[in-house]
């Protein structure tokens, strides 16, 4: 059981006690990521989970849809969000709502690292690939990061 109530931050090393995790254990084929990890703030005791990611420069996370929601703040650097249809360009404390069954990615568009809070149900899908051709139809702007 999960007792913390606080932890310190520090800039050069996160939340002190909360470790740096992997971001997915592996990437399903059309959903690569690159540079990004993970804090898991809290993910017992709730019907929710509160994560914090991380991502770095020219890093991206996956291009991917599901059932659950993600309510997202950023807390860090400069991101481009891609959600449904529409493009962000996002900045610290500006908040993002991934609805149900969107598909959405998270890229840095900065030389800094990029992190955010990322809030979801307790009880979730596990994340599908976006089908090439229902992004086609989506959006033609978003720039497609290169390894
Ligand atoms: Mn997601």
């Amino acid at each position: 059981m999960e007792t913390r109530r606080f932890a310190r931050y520090r800039p050069d090393g996160g939340w002190e006690g909360i470790p740096e995790a992997e971001y997915k254990r592996q990437a399903p084929e059309g959903m690569e990521f690159r540079s990004v990890i993970r804090r898991e703030l809290l993910t017992t005791g709730a019907a929710f989970h509160m994560r914090y990611f991380e991502i770095g420069p020219r890093g991206y996370s996956s291009l991917e849809r599901h059932d659950h929601v993600h309510a997202v703040v950023c807390l860090r650097g400069a991101g481009r969000v891609l959600v449904g249809d529409e493009i962000f360009e996002v900045r610290p404390f500006d908040f993002v709502h991934v609805p149900a069954d969107v598909p959405h990615q998270f890229q840095n568009a900065g030389e800094e690292p990029f992190g955010f809070l990322c809030v979801v149900d307790a009880a979730r899908d596990t994340p599908r690939r976006v089908d090439p051709d229902d992004l086609a139809a989506l959006v033609c702007e978003f720039p497609t990061p290169t390894a």
